[in-house]
């Protein structure tokens, strides 16, 4: 199955690929990890998205474009992808149908989570990361077993730095200006999922679940 998971930043795109696959056992395609690794890495690449990521900005087509691209050609992507965080401008949604049709392959279906502004912003500030697996946490509603630490590897857990409040709103906003007229894109291409994103984690991924068994 080939999939997008489309919405605002800390709408639970990551934390739902996530579980999404390990049930289906198919890759979940970070754009935003892979960026952090470049940068962490200090790649190119890296040192070329440091400054619009720093800022909450998107970082420009051709370089995430490049990315999946690349991405989608590996054997892992050949029963089915999880896209989560991309693509995020019509451009991209664009040059990922070209490559798809290129690659002779579809996306079944756009996730697409919807959750209010004061929501996104109390996620967002308590977002928690792993310094190494880059598992994602919250301090509030979704804390690992030891403080500050990760349950899957037991690495130190570190904030974001664009998930502090002077970049959160930022990043807001690039979201309503270049990624929400997706939302229209996908509709008519009779893609779209809508999935209301306020509830439990667990009780979302049963929505996801029941949307993916009915298509
Ligand atoms: P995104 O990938 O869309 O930016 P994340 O999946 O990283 O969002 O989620 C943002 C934050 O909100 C994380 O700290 C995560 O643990 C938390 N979170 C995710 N889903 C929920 C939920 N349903 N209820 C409360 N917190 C959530
Ligand atoms: P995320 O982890 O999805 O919240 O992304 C973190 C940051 O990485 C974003 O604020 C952007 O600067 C950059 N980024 C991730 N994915 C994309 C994308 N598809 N297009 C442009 N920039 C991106």
């Amino acid at each position: 199955m080939n999939l997008i998971f489309l919405g605002p930043p800390g709408a639970g795109k990551g934390t739902q690929a996530n579980l999404l696959s390990e049930t289906l056992n198919i890759p979940q395609i970070s754009t935003g990890d892979i960026l952090r690794n470049s940068v962490r890495t200090g790649t190119p690449m890296g040192v070329r998205a440091k400054s619009y990521m720093d800022s909450g900005s998107l970082v420009p087509d051709e370089v995430v474009v490049g990315i999946v691209e690349e991405r989608l050609q590996g054997a892992d992507c050949s029963r089915g992808f999880i896209l989560d965080g991309f693509p995020r401008t019509v451009a991209q949604a664009d040059a990922l149908d070209l490559m798809l049709t290129r690659l002779g392959k579809q996306i079944e279906h756009v996730l697409s989570m919807t959750v209010d502004d004061e929501e996104l912003l109390t996620r967002i500030g308590g977002r928690r990361m792993c310094e190494k697996c880059g598992k994602g946490y919250h301090t509030l509603f979704d804390p690992p077993k030891i403080t500050d630490h990760c349950d899957q590897c037991g690495s130190k857990l570190y904030q974001r730095d664009d998930d502090k409040v002077e970049t959160m709103r930022k990043r807001l906003d690039e979201y309503y200006q270049k990624t929400a007229p997706l939302i229209q894109y996908y509709s008519q291409k009779e893609l779209l999922r809508p999935i209301p994103g306020i509830g439990d984690i667990k009780d979302i991924q049963n929505r996801i679940v029941e949307v993916l068994k009915g298509s």
